[in-house]
Formats: structure tokens, sequence, C-alpha cells
């Protein structure tokens, strides 16, 4: 079976599936076909047994999760149907030339091969060759490492100022010890004994045979027969690293800061891949933050905010003086200026107070007996504009 014949058949229309079918869907769809187009059901009928053929040469290939890998990226780089998905994503963030889920048939392998060796990571980096930019579909190069995403939760402060945090990734990553081979050092993987290095093999039932992938390697074609010690045979190990990660004054929560090139390695010289932080921040128990703004709820008593004041209130670093002029409202914003969160330029935000009349739910009897007497030296509170619909209802 030659590339050509990968790049111009199109194995999920011959087995009448979907890109995204499931291994069970494929084979169920596989073992009804090669049922009704089998030669033994239908002696003498030259259209069948091509049928037949083209079922058995699509199973094959489809049957086989490695082989079906090796297809569907061979076919979106270079069959038609890249152009469909390339004019669909060429405007998506980041770059990629098209829907990942549409290649690897929804989550569920996806989440999966993420972790396994030759599996989605090994994919994208020889896909995504440095991002993918134009579309145009370009022959492997040395392959790009895989993007990283991580979260990473700030305090406020933190947040409001800026701050340098030690970040610990853990990401898969091949095994130092055996080169990702699985094999014990000094020791090579032998070809597999049941299937002889194939990967697939064939199984007779009744009249006809199925070819499926080895079971006794999973497909590869070799086998380990002392298993490195390092990663049991794997290939792989989870690999710890600690970046710096330098959070610039001012981040928002949900914010998502990129840092080009700290993904993971690329495969032999390859670029490496980015590094994408999600940024959540703990809110504070005094301040909440509107863009640069900081805000701060004061609450005053009824007199201050009659008499006026002098009010002595925290900011992030120390305290700051506000004038409560008499007459303020309840409810009326205070501005101290360059309090807020001052970016790498030197602009700044500001502190935003809000000032809250605190009614008292309780009295003293003097406070009682001189509200009273405030009550009847006091104007009324202007209520006339209402008055006209209130008698329209009595
Ligand atoms: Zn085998
Ligand atoms: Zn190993």
């Amino acid at each position: 079976m030659s590339s050509k014949d990968w790049i111009e058949k199109d194995y999920y229309a011959a087995l009448g599936v979907e890109k995204s079918a499931s291994s069970d869907e494929i084979k169920k769809s596989y073992r009804k076909l090669a049922r009704e187009s089998h030669p033994d059901h239908n002696p003498g009928d030259p259209k069948a047994e091509e049928r037949f053929k083209a079922v058995s040469e699509a199973y094959a290939v489809l049957g086989d999760e490695k082989k079906r890998r090796e297809y569907d990226e061979m076919r979106s780089l270079f069959g038609s149907g890249a152009f469909r998905r390339n004019a669909r994503g060429a405007g998506q963030p980041g770059g990629m030339p098209f829907d990942v889920s549409d290649l690897f048939g929804g989550g569920a392998a996806g989440g999966e091969a993420r972790f396994g060796g030759g599996g989605l990571g090994d994919l994208f980096s020889s896909i995504f060759t440095g991002g993918g930019a134009g579309g145009a579909a370009r022959p492997r190069g040395p392959a790009r490492g895989r993007d990283v995403e991580t979260e990473v939760a700030l305090d406020f402060p933190d947040a409001v100022r800026g701050v340098t945090l030690p970040l610990t990734l853990r990401a898969p990553g091949v095994c130092d010890t055996c080169h990702g081979n699985g094999a014990k050092p000094g020791t090579q993987p032998v070809a597999c004994p049941v299937c002889h290095g194939a990967g697939v093999t064939t199984r007779n039932q009744g009249s006809f045979s199925f070819s499926e992938p080895c079971r006794n390697c999973q497909g590869v074609g070799t086998v380990v027969e002392e298993k490195c010690p390092e990663c049991q045979g794997t290939g792989g190990v989870t690999k710890t690293r600690t970046l710096n990660v330098r959070f610039p004054a001012g981040v928002a929560d949900g914010q998502r800061i990129r840092l080009a090139g700290r993904g993971e390695p690329g495969e032999r010289g390859g670029p490496a891949g980015d590094l994408f932080v999600h940024v959540k921040v703990r809110p504070d128990e005094l301040f909440g933050r509107t863009g640069d703004d900081l805000t701060l709820t004061v609450p005053i008593t009824f007199a201050e905010a009659v008499l006026g004041t002098d009010l002595r209130v925290p900011t992030l670093d120390g305290t700051v003086t506000l004038r409560v002029p008499p007459g303020t409202p309840s409810g009326r914003v205070l501005r101290a200026r360059g309090k807020g969160v001052v970016r790498k330029d030197g602009r700044a935000g500001d502190l935003l107070v809000t000032l809250d009349v605190v009614v008292p739910a309780t009295l003293s009897d003097e406070a009682r007996a001189a509200l009273e007497t405030f009550a009847e030296q006091t104007p009324p509170a202007a209520r006339e504009h209402l008055d006209a619909r209130v008698r329209r209802f009595s």
C-alpha cells in the first residue's frame, strides 16, 4: 500500500463511517460490509469481489489505531480534505490550520493519547510545525514541541503589584534511560512473535477473515523482552520542571499569559511549544478591582456625612486621608489618585472609595432625644414629586 493510495482513497467512505467514528463503529461496519460482499456469498460477482477488497484494505488501516492516525495525518496534510479545513480554520486564534477535534474524532481518544507515546502530542508536533500561518501544508521538518497549558492562582495584592513565581510543570516526556523504546539499556525491542512485526493479525472466522491490530504488541510490531527499569517498558515518564514566571502588575482574573517557547521542547532540535498560563486571582477581603482602579467601601455615620470629616482609609500599601465634605450623600465615591494598580510605564489607577452611610439599629436614650430634636428642626424630605402619583391610588 503506497502513500499515494492513502492520499487518494477515502477509507472512511469505503467503510461507510464518519471520520469521527469510534474503533467499535469501524469494526462493526467492516464486519457487516465484509459479510455482505464476501466472495463466498457472491460467487461469480466481480463487483462484490472489488467491494470486498476495498473494504478489507480500508479496515487494514482504520482498524489499526496507529495506522489510522498516520492515515488521518497524511490525508490532512496532503489530501483534498485539507483545503476545506484550512479554509474554515484560517481565522482561528493561534493559527491552528484546522479543527483538531475533527482529526481525532472527538475527545474520547484525544485525552488519553496526550500522555501516550506516539499519541496526540507527537501528531501535534508533526503537524503544527511553527504555528501553521497561512494555512499551507508544510513538509515535515523538525517537529515543534507541544503547547502546554497550566493554571495559577495569585493572591490579590500579588496580582496588583506583579509577582514572580516558580511554576512547577509536570508533563509527559521521553524516558532518558531507554530513549523511548522501552527496552532495558543494552537490549533492543524485538519483532513481535505473534504478528512477526506487522502489527496486524488476521483471524479466520467461518468463511472469511478479519484483519485486526495485534493484541500481543498493541499494533506496534515490536515487543520488549526486558523492560526498561525507569519507565517499566512504556518509553514515557512524567517529567517535572520549574520555571520562574513573571506576572506583570495588574494581571487580571481570567487572563491568559503566553510564554513563547516555554512549552515542551521540540523533537530533534525542533522549536519548543508555548506555555499558556491561565491566571486566577483570589478575591481580597477588603479591596475589589475594576481595571486598574481598586475599590473599597467605607461605612460612615449620618453625622459624618452631614457635618463632614477626614477619613483615614487603607490602601494596598499604606493609608491615605480623604476629605469628606459636609453634606455628602450616601453612595458618593471619593477618589484617591494613583493608589490603584501601578503599571510598568508608571501610569496608575486610582483607589475608589464608596461611602456607605450606616443607619444605627438601636439608639441610646440621649441619642434618641437628640435625634427627635433634630427631626423637629429639619424640613421634611422632598417627596412632592411622588405625591400626585400617591394621591391617584388613595
Ligand atoms: Zn504483534
Ligand atoms: Zn525507559
